[in-house]
């Protein structure tokens, strides 16, 4: 069956909507969180069992208005030791992706995970533990309000689009989450083990660089 596109439903927080007795046309739209306050309201998270052998949280960085971002599925070693995402092999990978390929600097787009506690030795973040994170993955989106959402491999495909389809399947389409543009791509981890992939990878990333290029800028965000 050829894959669909997805749409995910946006859920509305209710800390996140101002509080008013009105209702109606001037009503107060849902109050725009910044990425501090985020990082503020995970604290020393031990929502679920991953806090246990972290050294550091890996909230994410970039920029706070980019247009473009990342999203992995959780850190390993060196994000756990540095407190930062994609600072390892795969994150250079990443990086020249972003600055050779793309030629954005990476400092311009905003790189963050599913998880954002390594799981011990680098296994996939388990159930409980990306649906105790999830939240601020969406949170982090809908607080930089991007252009795209690039989607690194499986666990962050699978999550964003709620989709299990194969990576082969989802790559090189567009979806949406919470109303923002989602390209779904190889995860770099991957792609060292398997360069061949590099190829496709490129052509997602082209179809990223296209909509970026066209999409107008918003009074907000330029
Ligand atoms: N792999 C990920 O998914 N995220 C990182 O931050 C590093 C490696």
């Amino acid at each position: 069956m050829a894959p669909v596109v997805i749409q995910a439903p946006p859920q509305p927080d209710a800390s996140q909507m101002a509080m008013t007795e009105q209702t109606g046309l001037f009503t107060p739209g849902p109050k725009q969180e910044t990425l501090e306050q985020i990082r503020e309201d995970l604290g020393d998270c031990r929502r679920c069992k991953l806090w246990h052998d972290r050294k550091n949280i890996v909230f994410g960085s970039g920029n706070p208005k980019a247009h473009l971002v990342f999203v992995g599925e959780g850190p390993g070693a060196d994000e756990d030791e540095q407190g930062l995402p994609f600072v390892g092999r795969a994150g250079q990978l990443l990086t020249d992706m972003i600055e050779k390929g793309l030629k954005i600097p990476r400092s311009e787009v905003y790189i963050c995970n599913i998880v954002k506690c390594r799981p011990p030795a680098n296994r996939k973040p388990e159930r409980d533990e990306v649906a105790a994170c999830r939240q601020f993955v969406e949170r982090q989106v809908e607080s930089i309000r991007p252009r795209v959402i690039c989607a690194l491999g499986a666990t962050a495909a699978e999550t964003i689009l709620g989709s299990r389809e194969s990576m082969g399947r989802l790559r090189g389409r567009w979806y949406e989450f919470h109303g923002f543009p989602v390209m779904v791509t190889y995860h770099p981890a991957f792609l060292l083990r398997d360069p061949s992939r590099k190829a496709e990878t490129w052509a997602d990333l082209k179809l990223i660089l296209a909509r970026l290029n066209s999409s107008p800028v918003a009074a907000d965000s330029a």
